[in-house]
């Protein structure tokens, strides 16, 4: 019985050392015996740089072997990993790291740009190993956590949510968690010896977090990108890819890649899993993406609170179903009706989630981890949706993101998958500005940039798919939307990104 992550590289190691565990985007080609020893190495750059455990250990990097080894061995003392996306910008990453008050800040070759406003405040040394080169930055923290006699129940990562709704909050993950999470996803993927997973999710996402430790207990292997470009992602597919989680807008991506080289269709037949997950799954890209695969695209449902998927989909070929499925393994749901934006006559009311996989709370906000964990243990995500008669559960939207128009509900999710119905539409992000009492509903569009589309033809188009109340009263195309490392559009940031054309563009 494994009780801490890095245990399940352990595993791999010890049963097939010499097999191919890793592909990184330089094709550097890694085995289980080579992650474990970047792993030792790395562990030995922590030691000798005072981690204890408790202490969190901040890396900043793009995906990479070195950000793996650092994992295991944050997890081997008995510290705590947070792992930050290098593409963020300073001020993110100067607030994240001062909120997670770390003993040392590891800044990985590509993120030593990043590193350079911190100079400062740390003593930085350069560490080289298997793992390629390091920047490391030691630092006092203030306090180190407690330890746990039960390893499962020490935290092994402090990952911050998307900020997809405001500022992002530290979720303190456990070993249980994460070892839970991962067993689940492995399940739901079915990996199998010889299959290779392809990862361009951040490691510092969840659902990439997760897909790694997947293929790390279920002993297959994993083509590791820096980060997600739809060349590489085209070219991997026709070589090796058997295995394919992305979120919602990579497989819209790589259709509009794929129709543009005049390959509609995937030829190579290697893949036979992929899955969309993290963002609302639009049913025009259901349907594209599967068109382009030629099998199903599974829905998965999950959030950095409950350590990435809790529900999934089984469904078969072009099921026009877009729910998120049925609940993974141990996890259990109940549905508030009292909640914010719940609509009790429809069924809908606030998930909440219980299980395994349910983060322990909010790193140093006991106001906030209580105001989401309830006494019996569950999590209430702040996600509205119902369950159907089949028990599969429809996700609704947001409850902070209900907009209330004239008194009516209007779930932005719907209003998107209008717009993203359009040809020309690469995505849409949809919220709520009060004015005069009432609110108003304002669409942002990304379209490419040769695109002829206007306001006007996109306010014709959603008439016949949208009732009234529900139509946008403001549409701004954009060749480009805010978006977090994964892709996924920050809604927080639509309206103070867009606010000269907002002032500028007449009402539709
Ligand atoms: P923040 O909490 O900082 O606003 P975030 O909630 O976007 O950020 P994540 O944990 O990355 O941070 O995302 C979880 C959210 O993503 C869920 O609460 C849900 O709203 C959405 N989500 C995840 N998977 C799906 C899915 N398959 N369909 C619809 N929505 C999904």
């Amino acid at each position: 019985m494994q009780t801490r992550i890095h245990e399940t590289l352990q595993a791999a190691a010890a049963a097939k050392p010499d097999a191919l565990a890793m592909i990184d985007y330089a094709d550097g080609k890694y085995t289980w015996s080579d992650l474990v020893e970047a792993t030792a190495e790395a562990k030995e750059v922590l030691l000798e740089h005072g981690v204890k455990p408790g202490d969190r250990v901040v890396m900043v990097f793009e995906n990479c072997l070195a950000v793996c080894a650092f994992l295991f061995a944050t997890s081997q003392l008995d510290a705590t990993a947070v792992p930050l996306n290098a593409r963020l910008t300073h001020a993110e990453l100067d607030r994240m790291i001062t909120h997670s008050d770390p003993s040392v800040v590891v800044f990985c070759k590509d993120a030593s740009e990043s590193a350079v406003i911190h100079g400062k405040a740390f003593s930085a040394k350069t560490a080289m190993g298997s793992f390629g080169t390091v920047a490391i930055f030691q630092r006092r923290c203030s306090q180190s956590e407690p330890s746990f006699e039960d390893g499962s129940e020490q935290v092994a990562l402090l990952l911050y949510t998307s900020g997809t709704t405001g500022v992002p909050k530290a979720a303190m993950l456990t070993h249980f968690n994460l070892l839970c999470a991962a067993a689940a996803s492995a399940k739901v993927r079915g990996i199998e010896d010889g299959d290779m997973t392809y990862l361009a999710l951040p490691l510092s996402h969840i659902f990439g977090l997760v897909t790694l430790l997947s293929v790390c207990t279920a002993q297959g292997a994993l083509r590791l990108e820096a980060r997600f470009s739809v060349e590489r992602l085209y070219k991997a597919l026709q070589t090796d890819v058997t295995l394919l989680p992305a979120v919602p807008q990579m497989h819209a991506h790589l259709f509009h890649y794929a129709m543009a080289q005049n390959e509609p269709r995937y030829k190579a037949g290697l893949l036979r899993f992929v899955s969309s997950g993290g963002a609302p799954l639009d049913p025009t890209w259901k349907r594209e993406a599967e068109a382009f695969y030629g099998i199903p695209l599974q829905n998965g449902y999950g959030l950095t609170e409950s350590s990435a998927g809790v529900c999934a989909t089984t469904s078969p070929f072009g099921d026009p179903d877009v729910s998120v499925g049925h609940p993974m393994l141990d996890s259990t749901f109940q549905l508030d009706f009292d909640a914010e934006g719940a609509a009790p006559a429809e069924g809908i009311g606030e998930i909440l989630v219980g299980g395994p996989q349910i983060m322990k709370g909010y790193f140093r906000d006991p106001e906030q981890s209580a105001k989401v964990l309830t006494a019996d243990g569950f999590f209430r995500t702040g996600d509205l949706g119902r369950f159907d008669e089949e028990g599969r559960l429809h996700i609704a939207g947001r409850s902070k993101e209900l907009i209330i128009r004239s008194g009516f509900n209007v779930y932005p999710a719907e209003i998107e998958g209008a717009l993203t119905d359009h040809p020309e539409v690469i995505m849409a992000g949809v919220v709520g500005r009060q004015v005069s009492g009432n609110e108003e509903v304002l669409a942002f569009v990304k379209v490419a940039t040769a695109c002829s589309l206007n306001e006007a033809d996109l306010s014709d188009f959603v008439k016949d798919r949208l009732a009234p109340y529900k139509r946008p009263t403001r549409i701004i195309l954009a060749p480009d939307l805010p978006a977090a490392p994964t892709g996924k559009i920050l809604k927080g940031k639509l309206i103070s990104t867009f606010a000269d054309e907002l002032m500028r563009e007449t009402a539709v």
